[in-house]
């Protein structure tokens, strides 16, 4: 088992299969990077998949393949069914922006993919595009309706943004109720990457807003989840992503590998420790020591918005959110 410095056992791992992205998103990859990670400084989905035995046999039960794209990456669903094979017990799961979904949904649970969180920013075309950058949301959706026909358990993800989409949260979570997808709002995270001027919603301001509507009780935290859970009279359950509350610190579970190996303890610092070495060497108890350390240096809280207001350098789409 991995337990870190704060008596957390740390048995979610997220991993980032690629950087690249076919979305251009305001709040995260607004302008293309200035180069990718070259293509041989990546690990292949071979030397991804020494690391995930790695893990799983120090105790990692949850994995989440993320991007920037994960479905832009070829091979994705063979590298999901080599975790399945090797343990079919891990919670296997995916965060994609759904735009290639609709080819890719029955191959991935196929493979043993259990559930996906979808980004739906908006419910309206034109809104999406100017997140998105490029005409998205007939795709999306269609990749959701897939999700849910070939049996994927889906959730939703929205970041709301005053003047953008912050008047669709009552739309956005209709259309989730509808079809039993749990939403979680994101509060807008500020990052060196975004695109400059924008203003997220804090969750007083969301609560606000959804009481307009709804009665719902506050169920708190569940489990590791960062989620804070509320619940309509009618049973649906939504949730709000507080980055800048650190209540969710306490229980975190999570580290995150970058598709180049750098092992990650916490989304809001800039440390990091590469596997990439031992892996590619084959060195299984090297990769298996990074990994003790990096759980054992995991920070106490995250750095977010602290009394120096620091944010992180480093780019959703390399941690994977
Ligand atoms: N491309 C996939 C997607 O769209 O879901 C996976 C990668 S994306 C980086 C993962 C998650 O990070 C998404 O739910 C996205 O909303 C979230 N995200 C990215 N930048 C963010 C920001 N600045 N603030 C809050 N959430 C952010």
């Amino acid at each position: 088992m991995l337990i870190d410095s704060y008596d957390r056992v740390v048995d979610y791992l997220r991993v980032s299969v690629t950087e690249r992205c076919n979305f251009r998103c305001t709040y995260c990859m607004p302008e293309k990077p200035f180069s990718w990670v070259p293509k041989e400084n990546l690990l292949t989905f071979e030397e991804l998949f020494e690391f995930m035995k790695v893990a799983i046999d120090e105790g990692v039960k949850k994995i989440r393949i993320t991007g920037g794209e994960p479905l832009l990456r070829e091979g994705l669903d063979k590298f999901i069914k080599m975790i399945y094979d090797y343990e079919p017990k891990v919670d296997l799961a995916m965060t994609t922006n759904a735009y290639l979904l609709k080819g890719a949904a029955q191959r991935l649970k196929d493979a043993g993919l259990k559930r996906i969180n979808v980004s739906i920013d908006t419910l309206i075309p034109s809104v999406a595009q100017d997140i998105a950058g490029k005409d998205v949301l007939k795709n999306v959706l269609a990749g959701v309706e897939e999700a849910l026909k070939v049996g994927l358990k889906v959730k939703a993800n929205m970041v709301p943004m005053k003047g953008v989409n912050a008047n669709e949260i009552l739309n956005v979570l209709e259309y989730c109720k509808e079809r039993n997808i749990s939403v979680r709002f994101i509060e807008y995270m500020e990052n060196k990457h975004a695109k400059e001027d924008i203003k997220g919603m804090k969750s007083p301001e969301l609560l606000a807003h959804l009481r307009e509507k709804y009665t719902f009780s506050d169920d708190g935290f569940d489990g590791t989840s960062p989620s804070h859970y509320y619940t309509l009279e009618d049973g649906y359950r939504f949730g709000i992503i507080e980055p800048y509350e650190d209540d969710f610190c306490k229980k975190c579970n999570r580290i995150r590998l970058t598709a180049e190996g750098n092992l990650i303890p916490c989304l809001y610092f800039d440390e990091a420790m590469s596997i990439s070495e031992s892996i590619k060497a084959g060195d299984i108890k090297g990769a298996a020591l990074v990994l003790k350390e990096v759980v054992r240096t995991k920070p106490e809280k995250n750095r977010w918005g602290g009394e120096d207001g620091e944010v992180s350098s480093r780019a959703f789409y390399e941690t994977g959110g």
